[in-house]
């Protein structure tokens, strides 16, 4: 068992009931297993595997269940009890949870000593149309297999695929369909459609101009300030941001990536016990991005930062249950984000943003970054911090 600072466990065992089995809760999860023998925790996530979300545009290469972790392996794996359910989260809720120290699952009463909230951003629910897919239908079927099926139905020589939104999210699917069709010898139009002036907005400004003269090379059309509103049958409605006009363009598939939700994101302190009414909720923790902390560290909607909010509150659990009570402030920065631009490209910075790196060595700091998740998730933790 990892030794851990300031931590003196007291006597009996704790009870973690962790709600939500992505990035953030894997990793508290891993953690409180790494640092204590007498933790039992209960896992509360609706669906029957951890998915590797990062690497979802990937599946136009590889299977869906390469991404998927069943949960009844970690429960081996990791001694834990995995419950299949939604929990409804609030603000009263919570209050109420941190005065009775349980919450109900259907008939079922669940004691614990500490509640950590890992529910991840709501992404947003479009009105169902058709020829439209979201990232909700790529975590349900792989990529190559959605965009064939519904390729086939369209009954046009060379038909047009409309990517929206210019975020890590859609850039990356956009150049992973490019080339998923150039090997499939598809022939069909790929446009981007982005309702800001440039793309990857929330990146230094290198990343634009790599990735638009990637896409010149590779004849995706870029519709820069347009913003999207909606498809009926084979057409998508455009408008110019910046005259106001309306317009109407074939579009025979719409994909879109329009980003998370603001809503169902709560307030923590520096340790990473939710604040309501700016009241602390001692046994309450939260972290990734359902989560601001009141902190020097970074809020980035990241897996790196989940990972990192993840291990903060596992190793702040453990001191709060224990006789000392230290605990520990949140001061992550993120050190890099890479973007992958297909199977054989990536553009993204290192150490400080404005160290740009592109191609192979990218795609290689981003292939250590996910071995050392998939390590994680194996009980071997090989983070520095
Ligand atoms: C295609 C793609 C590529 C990405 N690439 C990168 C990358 O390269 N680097 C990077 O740092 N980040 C990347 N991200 C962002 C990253 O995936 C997220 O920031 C990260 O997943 C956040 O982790 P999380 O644990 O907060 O939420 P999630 O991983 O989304 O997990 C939330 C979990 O909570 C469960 N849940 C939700 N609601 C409830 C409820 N009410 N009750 C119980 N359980 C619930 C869900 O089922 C899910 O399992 C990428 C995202 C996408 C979509």
């Amino acid at each position: 068992m990892a030794l851990l600072p300031f931590y003196i466990p007291g006597k009996r065992r704790t009870n973690v009931i962790i709600v939500g089995g992505g990035y953030a809760g894997m990793t508290v999860l891993t953690t409180l297993k790494q640092y204590a023998s007498n933790v039992d925790i209960t896992l509360i996530d609706p669906n029957t595997h951890h998915l590797k979300i990062t690497h979802l545009h990937e599946t136009f290469r590889y299977p869906l269940s390469d991404l998927r972790v069943p949960f009844s392996e970690l429960e081996k794996r990791f001694g834990c009890r995995h419950i299949q359910a939604s929990l409804t989260i609030n603000d009263a809720m919570l209050r109420q949870w941190q005065s009775d120290k349980y919450l109900a699952i259907g008939n079922e009463i669940l004691h614990f000593d500490y509640l950590v909230i890992a529910t991840g951003g709501e992404m947003p629910e479009p009105e169902p149309a058709a020829n439209v897919l979201t990232l909700q239908d790529f975590m349900r079927t792989a990529g190559s297999p959605l965009l064939l099926s519904h390729l086939e139905t369209v009954a046009v020589e060379e038909p047009v695929i409309s990517v929206v939104g210019a975020g890590a999210t859609g850039i990356q699917f956009l150049f992973e369909i490019r080339q998923f069709l150039c090997r499939q010898k598809i022939s069909a139009r790929l446009r981007l459609i982005n309702a800001g002036d440039h793309v990857l907005t929330q990146f230094p400004r290198g990343f634009d101009s790599y990735v638009q003269s990637r896409m010149q090379e590779f004849k995706i059309d870029c519709m820069p300030n347009t913003q999207y509103h909606g498809q009926t049958d084979q057409k998508i409605l455009l408008e110019d941001k910046q005259s106001g006009k309306a317009d109407t363009l074939p579009s025979h598939l719409t994909l879109l990536f329009l980003g998370k939700k603001q809503e169902h994101i709560w307030p923590a302190n520096t340790f990473g016990q939710i604040t309501i009414d700016q009241k602390i909720l001692p046994h309450i923790f939260i972290a990734g991005d359902c989560s601001i902390y009141n902190a020097l560290g970074s809020n980035v909607q990241s897996a790196q930062s989940a990972v990192r909010k993840g291990k903060l509150i596992a190793r702040n659990i453990l001191r709060h249950s224990g006789l000392l009570k230290i605990l520990e402030p949140y001061l992550h920065h993120d050190i890099g984000y890479v973007v992958n631009l297909g199977p054989t490209d990536a553009v993204g910075w290192l150490v400080t943003q404005g160290n740009i790196v592109t191609g192979l060595p990218a795609l290689a700091i981003k292939e250590i970054v996910e071995a050392q998740y998939d390590l994680l998730l194996m009980g071997i933790d090989t983070y520095v911090i």
